[in-house]
């Protein structure tokens, strides 16, 4: 059974706990909000909460995190980053905060945020998502996207999960890129904690156990 680490420095990360908990995989959930906290027990996979990335930034460099998550993902660990989580993660990113903003990167993505507008431009759309991710694909995945970024381009090692067609889009726009999957790292930048479907927790289970 897994032992999950969830950031708890800011954003959604009781959610995910929540969420995770519900995971037959997982024995126990372990929030951490500093590097003595994130060493105390060997943690098979980590999640990146949803909130605001930018203010993330800072609290990883003050609470000494930044280096700690950077090897764990360097380390080939699972991680999980869920918007400003996947903001975290990507290896470069656009609409930074004036002066940069430091990242754990190792993604290789482009990401931008706040792609779809402001707070209220927030939407749910029902995603197509291939079944290796979903255990029942016939019941639809409805993904909550609030002030979320999207990907822009991706690395040859990265498999693109889910695409979504913005609300306001023309009926010819190319769909964006909202879920991905690089070797350990699964990204999303929507919010599956914040909704009763726990299937993207249980699939981040398996990659954690090594079975997708
Ligand atoms: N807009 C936020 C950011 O740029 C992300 C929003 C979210 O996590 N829901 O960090």
């Amino acid at each position: 059974k897994l032992t999950i680490g969830v950031l708890a420095i800011q954003g959604g990360f009781i959610e995910h706990s929540h969420a995770l908990r519900q995971c037959d995989a997982v024995e126990r959930v372990v929030e951490f909000t500093n590097a003595k906290e994130m060493a105390a027990q060997p943690l098979d996979g980590i999640v990146l909460p949803g909130g605001e990335s930018s203010a993330m930034a800072v609290l990883l460099e003050s609470f000494d995190l930044l280096e700690p998550l950077r090897a764990y993902v360097r380390a080939g660990k699972a991680v999980w980053g869920t918007c400003a989580g996947m903001i975290l993660l990507s290896d470069s990113i656009k609409h930074a905060k004036l002066g940069g903003q430091s990242l754990v990167g190792g993604l290789h993505a482009t990401t931008v945020r706040n792609a779809f507008g402001r707070q209220k431009e927030s939407f749910i759309a029902t995603l197509d998502v291939p079944d290796v991710v979903l255990a029942d694909r016939e019941k639809p995945f409805r993904a909550v996207f609030i002030r979320a970024p999207i990907i822009e381009s991706v690395g040859d090692d990265v498999r693109v999960l889910a695409r979504v067609v913005r609300p306001s889009a023309p009926p010819d726009a190319e769909p964006d890129i909202v879920a991905v999957r690089q070797d350990r790292i699964l990204a999303t930048s929507f919010h599956p904690e914040l909704t009763r479907d726990i299937r993207f927790h249980e699939y981040f289970c398996r990659m954690v156990a090594g079975e997708v």
